[in-house]
């Protein structure tokens, strides 16, 4: 079973109330062959939500207490991102999810680049609060950019 973020199986889930959807990967959670989970929502927050970026470093640094996620009103939500990874690996480990395909660039789900806290459009090496949270936990983590390898991985090519 993999975990899909869920923005990326149609779920109209992002801080704008879009979704980036794929449809492969939409196909998969209709076959039950994979699960979602929105971290962010999972956490309490709100969809159309007011955007949010990790100001301090990335999502490891979050977990070890060195940076914080905060929006662009300056409202600290670093609790509901956390609680939401939290929430989201207790479901996916209820499904026995090892390996995730997650939303690029974003706070919560980004896996290689992230923006860095200014609200300004760059982009920095790290990766959001929940894909360091299920990194932490042992899950095998791709993105949206690279989905079909985590595919031919479970496939056993
Ligand atoms: S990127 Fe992750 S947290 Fe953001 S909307 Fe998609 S599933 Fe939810």
């Amino acid at each position: 079973m993999l975990g899909i973020s869920a923005c990326l199986a149609g779920v109209c889930c992002r801080y704008d109330g879009q979704a980036n959807e794929i449809s492969a990967l939409e196909q998969l959670v209709a076959d039950q062959k994979a699960v979602i989970v929105c971290p962010e929502v999972l956490g309490g927050l709100p969809t159309p939500r007011t955007p949010a970026e990790i100001v301090g470093g990335d999502g490891f640094a979050v977990w070890e207490g060195r940076a914080r996620v905060v929006d662009q009103t300056g409202c600290d939500v670093t609790l509901a991102f956390q609680q939401g990874a939290k929430r989201a690996y207790e479901k996916l480990q209820a499904a026995q999810v090892t390996t995730l395909i997650l939303k690029a660039k974003s706070p919560s789900c980004g896996s290689r680049l992230i923006y860095d806290g200014t609200f300004s459009g760059v982009k920095v090496n790290g990766v959001g609060v929940a894909t360091a949270y299920f990194k932490n936990h042992g899950l095998t983590i791709y993105s949206e950019e690279n989905w079909q390898k985590a595919l031919r991985e479970l496939d056993g090519d």
